[in-house]
């Protein structure tokens, strides 16, 4: 892992979220009922705490943001 880009402290990868089914990532103009493009996987740093937050499937939302571009702020 490299080290974080706030403190340069050691981080570990791999962390999943609670509660994924329901509170993946959407977009926000379609939130309500719509089923989460993906879940998220974290990295989160031991020194300070700080967690960055990847999406485990980027090619859906790359498909929905070619298809309706409308749904996000570019
Ligand atoms: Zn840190």
């Amino acid at each position: 892992m490299p080290p974080c880009e706030s403190c340069r402290g050691q981080q570990v990868a791999n962390l999943g979220l609670t509660g994924q089914h329901t509170n993946g990532l959407h977009p926000n103009s379609r939130s309500l009922g719509f089923r989460p493009m993906s879940t998220l996987s974290a990295t989160v740093c031991l020194n300070c705490g700080r967690t960055t937050f990847y999406a485990d499937d980027l090619a859906k939302i790359r498909e929905a943001a070619q298809r309706h571009p409308d749904w996000f702020t570019w």
